[in-house]
């Protein structure tokens, strides 16, 4: 068993990487992740070289809330 919590910095990390992926598939081509926010309450935003759809990160999110979204994860690239 793993009991070893991720500092915070790697939560996101693994949000963009998962994100990022999950864009890729839909066949964007993201932009770096650009983190926002205080220490904690981190948000990565990034949006599509091509269509220019954008993402966002939450380390942080509320209860109800979701931690990666945005119209890139949703819908597919719109190249041409
Ligand atoms: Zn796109």
């Amino acid at each position: 068993m793993n009991n070893k919590k991720p500092r915070e910095r790697n939560k996101l990390r693994l949000l963009e990487r998962k994100a990022i992926k999950a864009a890729k598939l839909r066949g964007h081509n993201m932009s770096r992740p650009e983190p926002r926010g205080k220490k904690g309450m981190m948000r990565s935003y990034s949006y599509c070289r091509t269509c220019a759809m954008t993402m966002m990160m939450d380390e942080h999110p509320q209860p109800n809330g979701i931690s990666i979204g945005g119209e890139a994860l949703a819908l597919n690239c719109k190249e041409g």
